[in-house]
């Protein structure tokens, strides 16, 4: 599978902790694919698995305009053999969505999107410094699955003042969901504005009552969880994301973006200066470490990052994973039913999922 990071965005949303940069010019962007379409000729002898996703993520890769995207997706199909592709997604925000451009979409082969809604109260949206309105995010869906897209996720937010309504227009046109509890991360707009007193967030017990509300109407408009923060129609799970899950190996193109083979993890630089600059003046091949680092996972690693992802989902830790001497620390899991054992697995329940990250931090050897 293959991963590529688009690192600009219109503007910074208040929570945001990811790596993006506001987009500041034509040429920034025209210079970004130029060294993504380097980083494609230098690495494309990596990818041994068969790619069967790839997906666009950001920062806000619906910013790219037209012309741009056809240049990134013309040179991975040059440098991957992208023939068992079976899902293609793209991040998108709302106010890019315009007809023409999700008919270009289609046409460059993009058969699910990734819509970031977050809310559908107008104040929450101008809160998070959102660019659109709840209704522009209707609209987007709507045109979206006119332009021909049946596989439409959108992302939303809780752990709001107030809990983000989920309607029976957009639930029908979607088939798959997102919900993700808002943090404060040191060093955002937000973090400021919680420390002077201008924005008050809910305390724990609110954040986990708003968990429940909403996964009683996700489930309600015929939504599965299927891990902590993801719901789908049935056959309709993020085939990439799962993948992760699996530790399928990726290959992650672009600034920050992070690669796996199974058995070492490689992360870009995340500076979108650095990572052009490196490319285009073609230094990283002769010093691979200007482009990216490396780690060799250990067999510790492995089974720490094993436990982190399985106990997020549904399906859960495959019993056969676990060493012998470690079964032990599960037994309490399982006394107090946040785990059940089935098929050959240790599965959260409702109420071990909304606890799977202590739970798994709890497990680590
Ligand atoms: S659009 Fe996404 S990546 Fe960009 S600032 Fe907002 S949350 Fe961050």
């Amino acid at each position: 599978m293959i991963y590529v990071h688009v690192p600009f965005c219109h503007r910074k949303c208040t929570y945001c902790a990811f790596y993006s940069k506001v987009e500041s010019g034509k040429w920034k962007v025209e210079s970004y694919v130029d060294a993504l379409l380097k980083e494609m000729e230098v690495r494309k002898g990596e990818q041994a698995h068969p790619i069967k996703t790839v997906y666009f993520g950001g920062g806000t890769p619906s910013i790219l305009p037209v012309d741009q995207l056809t240049r990134i997706v013309e040179g991975l199909h040059r440098c991957f053999d992208l023939s068992q592709v079976e899902e293609m997604t793209l991040e998108a925000n709302p106010e890019d969505l315009t007809p023409d451009y999700l008919s270009a979409l289609r046409r460059l082969g993009f058969n699910r999107l990734s819509i970031g809604v977050q809310s559908l109260d107008d104040r929450v949206l101008r809160m998070l410094n959102r660019r659109h309105t709840a209704q522009q995010a209707l609209e987007a869906v709507e045109a979206a699955h006119r332009a021909g897209f049946e596989n439409i996720s959108v992302d939303f937010i809780f752990g709001l003042p107030e809990i983000s309504t989920f309607n029976f227009q957009l639930s029908t046109l979607v088939t798959h969901v997102s919900a993700y509890a808002l943090t404060v991360e040191p060093g955002t707009a937000l973090a400021v504005q919680v420390e002077q007193g201008r924005v008050t967030l809910p305390d724990e017990d609110e954040v986990v009552r708003q968990y429940h509300e909403l996964h009683r109407l996700f489930e309600a408009a015929g939504f599965r969880q299927y891990e902590v923060s993801n719901y789908a129609r049935p056959g309709y799970e993020s085939k990439h994301n799962s993948r992760y899950w699996d530790r399928t190996p990726y290959l992650g193109l672009g600034p920050a973006a992070h690669s796996f083979d199974g058995k070492h993890r490689r992360w870009n630089v995340s500076d979108v200066a650095a990572y052009t600059k490196v490319l285009n003046d073609l230094k990283a091949l002769k010093d691979p470490k200007d482009l990216s680092q490396e780690e060799t996972l250990t067999a510790t690693d492995a089974y720490n990052e094993l436990l982190m992802t399985a106990l997020r989902t549904v399906r859960g830790l495959p019993v056969s994973a676990v060493p012998e001497e470690e079964k032990k620390k599960l037994q309490p899991y399982l006394d107090c039913s946040w785990l059940v054992l089935q098929d050959g697995f240790y599965r959260p329940t409702p109420e071990g999922l909304l606890h799977a990250d202590g739970m798994a931090a709890s497990l680590f050897v």
